[in-house]
């Protein structure tokens, strides 16, 4: 068989198997016994971890806190056995009912979120605090005019902050995914305050007491709060069920055990050496598990994403060149020509974003979701790599194919697609390269990459020095690794020992 042909049947024979096995993971929603979840038997749990007591990073990696202690408690009682999926705040809403049965991340109750979700029973009591460095001179209303102010977004402190920004246009806000980023801010004194839940405020002042300090809302007028769980819109049985078994909880003394051990508790470790940092970073509870699963995750979704994108890129490729027996341009190139304009004229964040909340918004499986977002978003700058590798090909070569007999498309796929790929390699080989870095915004979409294992460590023991330096030494270690065998490669198929 010619190089073409056995580069090209095997490209195919991957993709369709990756597809089958992702094909295969699809499609879910059965009817439970009493109420429909997304799982049968399996109460699905959206939460964001960075909001200590009642949603952390525990030493095992995995959500803990308060609310994921009491959600378990109620799926107990429910007979569901409970999972926990950490994502945004901002992502919450929307996630319930569709990618979650239900939220759980001290949620304030409010109108805007009712139009989009239903709430249980309140479960806590809370208020607005403003965090402050130590010796800072906020101390009311007033102060905070004319500050720069931080928020989590999407919270009810990014509201009140947003109403004061309205009054005083002088006063400027940043807003951060999660709270300890924000904290991080305050200490580096890049913002003044931080508007934030009261029991969370004051776990943070513990962690970092000498630094900072948590101020009570009320000499700042907040409104009283009500924490409830956020369920799908209309789930009555699913949201009675729920606030039956709150009612349980808080008369068999089972919701006062969990705020005696979780509020007020010491979620996090802080520790100041550099040796002390680097240990609990790293070896604490086998952390380094983590970063290894978490790259094991980055691979796979680079090596499938580059195995879609190099067939789809190539098909786009031969589409955009293809013409008519008049020589004229087709619709095929048209298409093409579009598909490439869109993907590479909207950022990649979105371009997942949507595929995970709109076009796939039925596939639980974040990765299949990745894979295919990576993959066809590679494919418009393959295609474009693979049309320049094909436009590189001397012209008499589509000439001399067809006088030796081929037909238009035997000589592309014979002659001129083979020397196309090899002049496409380098750019093919970087294209890779993009695509293993790009992967660090899955955990947008809940996934335990590399990066995000990086935050999620940081947030678990507050000191974001050591993961962030070693996700990055641990990246390039493994792109330079890569570049060298990819070297090697192309200078061998240059010399033509690979055929
Ligand atoms: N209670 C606040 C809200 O609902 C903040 C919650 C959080 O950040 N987890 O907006």
């Amino acid at each position: 068989m010619k190089t073409s042909t056995r580069f090209f049947s095997w490209l195919v024979v991957c993709f369709m198997a990756v597809s089958i096995a992702c094909l295969s993971l699809t499609g879910y929603r059965v009817k439970a016994a009493e109420f429909k979840t997304i799982e049968p038997g399996v109460l699905t749990v959206a939460t964001s971890t960075g909001f200590p007591p009642f949603e952390y990073v525990g030493d095992d990696g995995k959500p803990d806190g308060f609310d994921v202690a009491f959600i378990k408690a109620i799926g107990e009682k429910l007979g569901l056995q409970v999972k926990v999926e950490d994502m945004e705040f901002n992502a919450l809403v929307a996630s319930v009912g569709n990618k979650t049965d239900v939220a759980i991340a001290g949620m304030t109750v409010t109108d805007e979120r009712k139009l989009a979700v239903d709430f249980s029973d309140s479960y806590y009591d809370a208020v607005q605090y403003v965090l402050v460095r130590k010796g800072s001179n906020i101390r009311c209303m007033d102060d905070l005019h004319g500050a720069t102010l931080a928020a989590q977004i999407g919270t009810t402190g990014n509201l009140l902050a947003d109403d004061i920004v309205k009054e005083n246009p002088q006063t400027v806000l940043k807003t951060y995914d999660r709270f300890p980023e924000a904290v991080n801010d305050l200490k580096a004194e890049r913002v003044d305050a931080i508007i934030l839940d009261k029991t969370p405020a004051q776990t943070f002042e513990g962690i970092y007491s000498g630094e900072i300090e948590a101020i009570p809302g009320d000499d700042f007028d907040f409104e009283v709060e009500e924490y409830a769980i956020a369920l799908p819109k209309g789930s009555e049985q699913l949201g009675s069920a729920i606030n039956k078994a709150i009612a349980e909880l808080k008369s068999d003394g089972t919701y006062d055990r969990i705020i005696n051990e979780y509020i007020n508790a010491d979620s996090g470790e802080k520790s100041n050496g550099i040796v002390d940092q680097f240990v609990s970073a790293f070896i604490t509870s086998n952390r380094w598990t983590m970063y290894l699963n978490g790259l094991c995750l980055t691979i796979q979704i680079a090596f499938f994403a580059a195995l879609v994108g190099i067939v789809v890129g190539t098909l786009l490729a031969l589409m955009k060149i293809a013409k008519n027996r008049k020589g004229k341009r087709t619709i095929l190139s048209f298409i093409s020509g579009i598909y490439i304009d869109i993907v590479r004229g909207t950022p990649l964040v979105l371009q997942l974003l949507i595929m995970w909340f709109i076009v796939m918004k039925n596939s639980k499986d974040g990765v299949l979701v990745a894979v295919v977002a990576f993959g066809l978003n590679s494919a418009a700058y393959v295609a474009e790599i693979i049309r320049a590798g094909i436009l590189a090909v001397d012209n008499g070569q589509m000439e001399a194919g067809r006088s030796m007999g081929f037909t238009r498309a035997q000589t592309m796929c014979h002659i001129i697609l083979p020397q196309a790929v090899k002049n496409a390699l380098p750019p093919l080989c970087n294209e890779f390269i993009s695509l293993l870095k790009e992967t660090a915004i899955v955990g947008y979409v809940a996934l335990s990459d590399l990066t995000r294992v990086a935050n999620q460590i940081s947030s678990a023991t507050y000191q974001p020095f050591v993961p962030l330096i070693g996700a990055a030494v641990i990246y390039f270690v493994v792109i330079k690794i890569l570049t060298l065998l990819l070297g090697v490669l192309e200078r061998r198929l240059r010399k033509g020992d690979i055929r």
